[in-house]
């Protein structure tokens, strides 16, 4: 048997450092047995899906040089692999299932089902399904599908029984089936949901083990399931333990910088940060963690990740990133690598007319481009805040700024405009007020270059790492605020 594994990410947002870890797990449990690693696009979600955020992906794990054996850019024998272009091979096998009789089809208003949880929720009992179109004849469904009503494909559970789960890095456990949810597996939109469209692919892609994030856990007994409906042989399951801060809280956007491109962005090398992933699955002592792929490989075992959650320590990585720097570079080789990265970054003609005419000699241009390749500039207080916005309200809208960079896809110049101008009217903030303020947030003075090309430049991430910066500066909200302020965002 050749081992076969996957990440099978979703587009819809950008690439997150977890993905880079689950990625990276996968990748190496199939190099070191000899195996294949498999990249497929999980696009079943029509509305947030972006091929902005799919290109990203892609970018971001040839970066890291996890190179994938098939994927949607370089095809392979069990193609496509993009789930949005399979949706003929979801539509037979969801006929499958409802000639079986395992699946049923659902007319249940989202009114009623409304009503349903909230009645549930009442009762202090799990919110689930409660089987109300399971007694549909064949005539009533012809008849409802005839009046074209909306409708949804369910599958069935068993009433009585267990389901049983194993997991490499978990002692076998039970389920009862009566606590698992008839999942709905084909939407009204036409499209799959997440768990018919993996389990159809992970088998016709004949993926041998499935190793990812532990947000999936519940949904293995469904998927255990619909392997036994369709007769096929399930495959291992590994759940791996999510990424944490060092104060054990998830990882989260609010707290560090999540996005794998930041990380290449602010000139962390790729092959520290594999190294550093990597740590996780390893059980070292302290001075051995610099590690070439080879000698990673060497130790590496899933079990050694510690399932109280892996601490992603961003001290740690950049650590591992100087000794990288100092070690493994000749002084030629570090300045190649430094114009590399200075001009891979984004090209700085983008702003060169700007630049030009703030310069009376060549010297004032690195001042005042220095920003734009910072990490973290400094801000002062008195700098931020300005007679014309309340100091609250100029907290609250940072928040709410770096609170709904997430949900924006493509950072275009005249998008950020927008975007601000967007968010000062939500708090009914006069857009020019606050402008000075945003300014210094961003470059670090009251005078730069002009204020969303910069933010085009260094990004979407560094943008969000900048605001929070200023947030911090001016005050932190309170949990009370946040609570106040996350109804607004
Ligand atoms: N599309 C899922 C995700 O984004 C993949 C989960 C899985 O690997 O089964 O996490």
């Amino acid at each position: 048997m050749t081992v076969r594994t996957r990440i099978g990410p979703s587009p819809t947002g950008d690439p997150h450092i977890g993905t880079a870890y689950i990625a990276l797990m996968n990748y190496l449990y199939s190099k070191k047995n000899n195996g294949q690693f498999i990249l497929r696009i999980e696009d079943t979600d029509q509305a947030r899906s972006s091929q902005h955020s799919e290109a990203a992906i892609l970018e971001s794990l040839r970066w890291l040089g996890l190179e994938w054996n098939e994927g949607p850019d370089c095809g392979g024998n069990h193609g496509p692999y993009r789930q949005s272009e399979r949706l003929d091979i979801y539509r037979e096998h969801i006929s499958l299932l409802l000639e079986k009789g395992h699946a049923f089809h659902c007319f249940c208003t989202p009114e009623r089902l409304e009503n349903m949880r909230s009645e549930q929720r009442n009762n202090k009992q799990n919110t689930k399904y409660d089987g109300c179109c399971l007694a549909l004849d064949e005539k009533d469904v012809k008849r409802n599908l005839e009046k074209k009503l909306p409708y949804v494909i369910r599958m069935k559970v068993p009433v009585d029984g267990v389901c049983q789960i194993k997991d490499m890095l978990r002692d076998p456990s039970e389920i009862s089936w009566a606590l698992v949810d008839m999942q709905v597996l084909f939407k009204s939109d036409g499209y799959p949901t997440y768990h018919l469209a993996n389990v159809v692919d992970d088998h016709l892609m004949e993926i041998t083990h499935v190793i990812r994030g532990e947000e999936w856990i519940n949904s293995t007994p469904k998927h255990i399931l619909l392997y036994q409906y369709f007769g096929w042989q399930q495959p291992e399951f590994c759940h791996l333990p999510l990424l944490r801060n060092p104060d054990k809280s998830k990882l989260s956007k609010r707290k560090n910088p999540t996005g794998i491109l930041y990380f290449r962005d602010m000139g962390y090398l790729p092959e520290a940060l594999v190294n550093f992933l990597a740590l996780f699955a390893l059980s070292i002592s302290e001075g051995e963690e610099k590690r070439s792929l080879e000698l990673l490989l060497e130790d590496f075992d899933l079990k050694n990740i510690s399932l109280g959650g892996p601490v992603f320590n961003i001290e740690k990585l950049k650590w591992l990133n100087s000794r990288y720097i100092r070690d493994d570079y000749s002084a030629d080789k570090f300045i190649t690598a430094l114009q590399e990265w200075a001009l891979a970054r984004k090209d700085i003609s983008e702003l060169a007319t700007e630049i030009q005419s703030r310069t009376e000699v060549f010297a004032d241009v690195i001042p005042l481009v220095g920003f734009l390749f910072s990490a973290q500039i400094e801000v002062t207080e008195s700098n931020l805040l300005s007679k014309k916005i309340d100091r609250s309200l100029l907290r609250q809208f940072f928040y709410i700024t770096i609170t709904r960079t997430e949900k924006i896809d493509s950072w275009t110049i005249s998008g950020i405009e927008e975007f601000l101008r967007k968010n000062a009217a939500l708090l009914e903030l006069n857009f020019r007020d606050l402008i000075p303020s945003i300014y210094v947030a961003i470059t670090g003075n009251k005078q730069s270059l002009p204020l969303f090309r910069s933010m085009h430049f260094i990004g979407k991430n560094l943008t969000r790492e900048r605001l929070k910066n200023a947030l911090a500066t001016i005050g932190n909200p309170t949990k009370k605020e946040k609570k106040a302020w996350d109804k607004l965002s």
